[in-house]
C-alpha cells in the first residue's frame, strides 16, 4: 500500500503523518528548494506564507475549536505548533522558523515517509495520491488540474502577506507592550498615531502607488486577509474600526486609547522580528516603507519583509468533491488544503487531517468515520462538497457553518462555548476509532 502525496506544506505534511502513523508508505512530493511559489521562502515543509498566528486558541471562537479537535485527535501541526508556540494573547502565534522545522524534522524522519524534492507536472497515472499543492500551485499542475477536473471546475482570488520589521528598528519610547484590555501578556508592540497623524498617514496609503497585480480587482479579495491599502478606500475611518482599532489600548504615556493604534505581533521565539498585524499589501515596497514610516513608532523601522499579493487557485469543489475531499469522477484522486476552498493555516491542516485519516482507512479496509457537522473538522467538509452552496467561496471555520443548539443560551460566548462543548463530545467518542490501526504511540497523543 502506498499513496503519494503532492506538497508539503501544512495539508500534504499532516496527511502524510496521517498515513504513515497508520503503517501506510507515503511518497511525498515537494518542488522546494528547486523550484518556489512566490510566497515561499525557506527550505522547510509547512511554511507560514504571512502571519505566524494560527489565530485564537479559545473554545468560544470555532478556530480554537478546530484546534482542540485536532489536538484530540493527534494532528502533527497542531502538535509542533504547540511546541513552538510564541506568547500572542489567547491567540496560538508560532515561532514560524522554529514550527516549520519541527514539522520538516518529524515528516522527514518517519520511516514510512520518503521525501521527493521534486516538481509533479502532472497528476500520477496511477495509485493512490492526495493533491496537497497549495493555493499556489506551480502552473504546469495547475494546468493538469484543470485538464483533468474539466472546463469552470479551478477558480481564483487574490490573497496578501504582511510586512516584517526588526524589533531593534521600533522606536520604543513612541510605543508600548499591551494586550487589548490587557488581557493576558504584554504581547503586543502597540504603535499610537492622533487624529493628526491617522489623517496623513491614510492619505499616504489611499494614494502610494501599488505593485501591479495581473487581472486584480477589489472585488475578488478574500475579505479575511483585504490589503490594508484597500481597506482603507473604504472610508476615512475604516481602519480605525479593524487593524488600528485603540480600543481598549490605553497608552501609559497618556492615560487614554489613542485616535488609531497599529499593533505589531511578535514573529519568532526570540522576539527579534515582528509583523505589522492586519497590513497585508501590495504596495510597492519603496511605497510600503515610505508609508509605513509615517507610523512614528516606524519611522526608522527596518523591513525584513515586505508585503507581496499573489493570486491564488482554488477549485469549485461542491459536485467535485466528497465530504472527505476526495474527486467523486475518479476516488483514488483527493485534493487537501487551502486549494479545495477551505481557508486558512489551521483550516488546511484539518482537510489534510481528514483525507489522510479517510485515504488511510479505505486502504485498510475500515469503514469511513461520520465526522457529523456538529464537529469543525466535519463542518469544513461538509460545506467545501455542499451543492446547495451557491456562488462557492474560499471559507475559514466558523460556527455558522455547523447546526445551532437546540436550546436558547444567553450571551455569544457561552452559546459558542456550548456549541464547542457538544463538539468535543463527540470528537470524545470518535477518538478510539480514529485512532484504531495507528502504529506508534507517539507523544502528540497525550493530553
Ligand atoms: C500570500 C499568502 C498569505 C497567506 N496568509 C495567511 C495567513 O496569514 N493566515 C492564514 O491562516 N492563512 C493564510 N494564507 C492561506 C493559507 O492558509 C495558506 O496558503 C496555507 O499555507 C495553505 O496550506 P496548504 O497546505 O494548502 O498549501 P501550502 O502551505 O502553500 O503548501 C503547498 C506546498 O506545495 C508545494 N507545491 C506547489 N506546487 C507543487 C508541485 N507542482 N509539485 C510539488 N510541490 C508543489 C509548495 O512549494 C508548498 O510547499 C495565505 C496564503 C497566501 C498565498
Amino acid at each position: 500500500m502506498q499513496v503519494s502525496v503532492i506538497g508539503a506544506g501544512l495539508a500534504g505534511c499532516e496527511a502524510a503523518w496521517q498515513l504513515a502513523r497508520r503503517g501506510i508508505a507515503v511518497t511525498l512530493y515537494e518542488m522546494k528548494p528547486a523550484k518556489r511559489t512566490p510566497a515561499h521562502h525557506s527550505d522547510d515543509f509547512a511554511e507560514l506564507c504571512c502571519s505566524n498566528s494560527l489565530r485564537s486558541d479559545q473554545l468560544e471562537n470555532a478556530v480554537g475549536l478546530l484546534k482542540e479537535e485536532l489536538r484530540r485527535l493527534g494532528s502533527l501541526i497542531l502538535a509542533c505548533a504547540d511546541e513552538t508556540r510564541v506568547e500572542a494573547g489567547g491567540a496560538l502565534a508560532v515561532d514560524r522558523h522554529g514550527f516549520s522545522r519541527l514539522v520538516t524534522e518529524r515528516v522527514r524522519s518517519h520511516p514510512n515517509i520518503t521525501v521527493i524534492e521534486s516538481e509533479v507536472t502532472s497528476i500520477p497515472a496511477e495509485g493512490t495520491v492526495i493533491i496537497a499543492s497549495g493555493p499556489l500551485t506551480s502552473d504546469a499542475l495547475s494546468a493538469a488540474i484543470a485538464e483533468k477536473l474539466g472546463d469552470g471546475h479551478t477558480l481564483n482570488f487574490y490573497d496578501a502577506a504582511a510586512p516584517l520589521v526588526t524589533y531593534e528598528s521600533v522606536d520604543m519610547s513612541s510605543a508600548w507592550f499591551a494586550s487589548r484590555y490587557d488581557k493576558g501578556t504584554a504581547d503586543y508592540i502597540n504603535c499610537p498615531l492622533t487624529a493628526e497623524e491617522y489623517d496623513a498617514f491614510w492619505h499616504a496609503l489611499t494614494t502610494a502607488e501599488e505593485a501591479p497585480v495581473h487581472g486584480f480587482e477589489d472585488k475578488h479579495v478574500f475579505e479575511g486577509c483585504m490589503p490594508v491599502e484597500v481597506m482603507a478606500r473604504r472610508g476615512h475611518d475604516t481602519l480605525c474600526y479593524g487593524p488600528l482599532k485603540p480600543r481598549g489600548l490605553k497608552d501609559p504615556k497618556t492615560g487614554h486609547e489613542p485616535y488609531a493604534v497599529v499593533q505589531l505581533r511578535r514573529d519568532n521565539a526570540e522576539g527579534s522580528i515582528y509583523n505589522l498585524v492586519g497590513f497585508q499589501t501590495h504596495l510597492r515596497f519603496p511605497e510600503q516603507k515610505r508609508v509605513f514610516s509615517m507610523i512614528p513608532a516606524l519611522a526608522n523601522a527596518e523591513f525584513v519583509r515586505y508585503g507581496v499579493m499573489h493570486r491564488n487557485t482554488y477549485l469549485n469543489s461542491p459536485g467535485l468533491l466528497d465530504r472527505y475531499y476526495r474527486l467523486i469522477a475518479d476516488d483514488r484522486i483527493s485534493f487537501a488544503g487551502q486549494m479545495t476552498g477551505v481557508e486558512g493555516y489551521v483550516e488546511s491542516a484539518a482537510s489534510g487531517f481528514l483525507a489522510g485519516v479517510e485515504t488511510a482507512r479505505r486502504l485498510l479496509g475500515q469503514a469511513p468515520i461520520d465526522f457529523p457537522r456538529e464537529t469543525a473538522i466535519g463542518a469544513l467538509g461538509l460545506y467545501v462538497s455542499d451543492t446547495t452552496v451557491a456562488n462557492f467561496q474560499p471559507m475559514n471555520v466558523n460556527f455558522g457553518i455547523m447546526p445551532p443548539l437546540g436550546c436558547r443560551i444567553k450571551g455569544k460566548r457561552n452559546k459558542n462555548a456550548e456549541l464547542s462543548r457538544r463538539s468535543l463530545e463527540i470528537i470524545d467518542s470518535l477518538r478510539e476509532s480514529v485512532l484504531d490501526g495507528v502504529k506508534e504511540e507517539s507523544h502528540e497523543d497525550h493530553h
